[in-house]
């Protein structure tokens, strides 16, 4: 017998090393802490395990968009309060403090830019702000959006995030799933492109109208999309466990719903290939777009 025994496995320190915060981000999936510049040069991304982290919109408008070529449109149009609802807390309180966290002003910042040197029209919403719920402003801001889009002849690009229609505001909410699906219908007369990009999470609202309404669907890996949330789900079912990877891109990949999963790292690449295949013509006029090749 050994004269000392260890009494537990590994060294333990007294000393509480905090770790500053703003420098390190943790990773959700698999517990690593990586530094943020690093994190930054990867896209959000953790080295470890590929989780695709939470990103802001102003990070999709470094990561998409050709630099320099972003111009913003609608800035000025913010959320109503028509109902003066009220649950917990005033709507008016969320809003400002959405504000104050998202430096947004509404749930999406929409632009013409180019991405790839395509001419696009995006869209990209932000959880920051109400959860990425989808109020009256979201859906005007959207509908703008897609008319500019078909009078510039541009692809169209909505990055998706959110959790569903905003309840703040009922029926005025629940009128832009149909708003924004007419919109749609009337870019795809013109013969445009329309590319949706599911991102962590896509629920409800959002989901059931302009998310799932894309020519080309792509999805984020790991992003959850899906109508009802995993919870409520799981309650109606009486507590019952849902499948592995229920709600999942990959899985929803699989069942269909979505066209590709691509990592952050290979969509701007994606994307540009995609308009180049299936937009080439975008700019020129609806003339020369439908003329038939002589033959
Ligand atoms: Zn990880």
């Amino acid at each position: 017998m050994s004269w000392f025994e260890r009494m537990k496995s590994g060294i333990l320190t007294r000393i509480r090393r905090d770790i500053p915060e703003g420098i390190w981000t943790k990773c959700g999936q698999c517990g690593e802490t990586t530094y943020h510049n690093a994190l930054a040069r990867n896209h959000w991304v953790c080295p470890r395990c590929d989780s695709h982290l939470p990103m802001s919109h102003q990070k999709y408008l470094e990561l998409l968009v050709d630099t320099g070529s972003f111009e913003e449109m609608d800035a000025h149009i913010v959320t109503a309060d028509p109902l003066k609802f009220r649950d917990r807390r005033r709507y008016t309180d969320r809003i400002k403090e959405s504000r104050r966290a998202s430096q947004m002003k509404e749930a999406i910042h929409t632009g013409v830019c180019r991405i790839g040197g395509h001419p696009v029209a995006l869209g990209i919403m932000d959880t920051r702000f109400i959860l990425g719920s989808m109020g009256g402003a979201t859906g005007e801001k959207i509908t703008r959006l897609i008319i500019r889009a078909i009078a510039d002849r541009r692809t169209l690009i909505l990055v998706c995030q959110s959790g569903g229609a905003r309840m703040q505001e009922s029926a005025f909410s629940l009128m832009q799933m149909a708003k924004i699906s007419a919109h749609l219908h009337q870019l795809a007369n013109a013969g445009l492109l329309y590319i949706s990009v599911l991102t962590d999470p896509t629920y409800g609202g959002v989901t059931a109208s302009f998310a799932m309404l894309g020519d080309v669907i792509l999805a984020e890996p790991g992003a959850r999309i899906g109508f009802a949330g995993q919870s409520v789900i799981k309650q109606f079912l009486g507590g019952e466990e849902l499948p592995d990877g229920f709600q999942i891109a990959e899985n929803v990949l699989r069942h269909g719903f979505v066209d590709r999963v691509v990592a952050r790292g290979e969509m701007v690449s994606t994307l540009s290939r995609l308009i180049a295949l299936l937009a080439p013509d975008a700019e020129s006029s609806p003339g020369e777009v439908l003329a038939a090749p002589a033959s």
